[in-house]
């Protein structure tokens, strides 16, 4: 039985369906320590690329995972941190593809390595790239997402542009709000005139689900969240639940390997690793009984492997 460690998921994203997410820097590594982290607090602030995981690791562990596993609807670079900090990123989108033929590769970016012409290079092999740009106004920007030295929204926004101008894939804009840090007017201002210059493939415009990495950041109420998502042309996650959900009943057909309990309790571990989730989320996503999930967590549970707060099972800290 494989162990994962590069692996999570897959887990069904709004966007972009049956995810299968590949982690690719090993822990809290980031250029950004944003407010809202769903990951938590960053542990190493960077704008320096290395190898922080060997994309060989990477790519040996999704070559295992395709064997072992059904195929998910698109394999996405993402993780623990800001996945353009690692130098093996254009390899290991490369390899994805390789290992997964005529599945999407899609980039999870906060947009602050795409000044850097090799990272722009690297991320032409995606099919989607995911940038996210907070706020535009740089007292926001930098009281939200805390960047390393150096870094401005500006320089985000200017990266952004860049890599649209060439790229030929499919760009699905972000913004997450935070009640009182980033929800002026002058921002959402800023961001429409914006995103009328680089007309992105899709623009969500989203909120904290749960608890971010710090106090001070909380939910943006609902009535922010529809102006902003009205003036941006955001679409309604209404809508995409039900083409994903579409797209959800084809992969669970054509899945034919069902889960042996071992390996179904290291995929829901490894999903976990990287967000809580409710056991519907998690059936889901592996397509799997509900009842079958709950067993599952409730004996994680009393092993101690896992909590839960009434409605989202997470990961126990050590
Ligand atoms: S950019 Fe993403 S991974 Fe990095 S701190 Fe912000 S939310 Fe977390």
């Amino acid at each position: 039985m494989t162990t994962y460690r590069s692996i999570f998921g897959p887990v069904r994203s709004s966007r972009l369906g049956l995810s299968l997410g590949l982690d690719l820097l090993g822990a809290p590594i980031c250029s950004m320590d944003c407010l809202y982290c769903e990951v938590g607090k960053t542990r190493t602030l960077t704008r320096e690329r290395r190898r922080w995981v060997r994309g060989e690791t990477v790519l040996a562990e999704l070559s295992a995972y395709s064997r072992e596993n059904r195929a998910p609807e698109v394999v996405t670079l993402g993780g623990l941190g800001e996945p353009c900090l690692n130098l093996d990123m254009g390899m290991i989108i490369e390899g994805a593809k390789k290992i997964h033929p005529g599945l999407p590769v899609a980039v999870l970016t906060n947009a602050t390595l795409l000044t850097d012409a090799t990272v722009r290079a690297e991320l032409m092999g995606a099919d989607i790239v995911l940038p996210s740009l907070d706020s535009l106004v740089e007292d926001e920007f930098a009281a939200v997402n805390r960047p390393a030295a150096g870094i401005t929204a500006a320089a985000c926004a200017r990266g952004i542009m860049e890599f649209r101008e060439l790229f030929a894939g499919r760009i699905f804009l972000e913004v997450l709000l935070c009640k009182g840090l980033n929800d002026s007017q002058a921002n959402l201002e800023m961001l429409a005139d914006y995103v009328g210059r680089i007309s992105p493939d899709r623009v969500d415009v989203v909120t904290l689900s749960r608890p971010g990495a710090y106090a001070e950041a909380t939910a943006a109420d609902t009535e922010t969240l529809a102006r902003f998502a009205g003036r941006l042309g955001a679409k309604p996650r209404a809508a995409d639940r039900q083409i994903e959900a579409g797209r959800a009943s084809k992969a669970e057909t054509a899945s034919s390997s069902p889960l042996t309990d071992e390996a179904f309790r290291e995929i829901v571990l490894s999903s976990l690793r990287r967000r809580p989730q409710t056991p519907g989320q998690i059936s889901d996503a592996l397509g799997v009984d509900e009842e079958r999930v709950r067993a599952l967590l409730h004996r994680l549970e009393s092993e101690g492997a896992v909590t839960c707060d009434d409605t989202f099972y997470a990961l126990a800290r050590d």
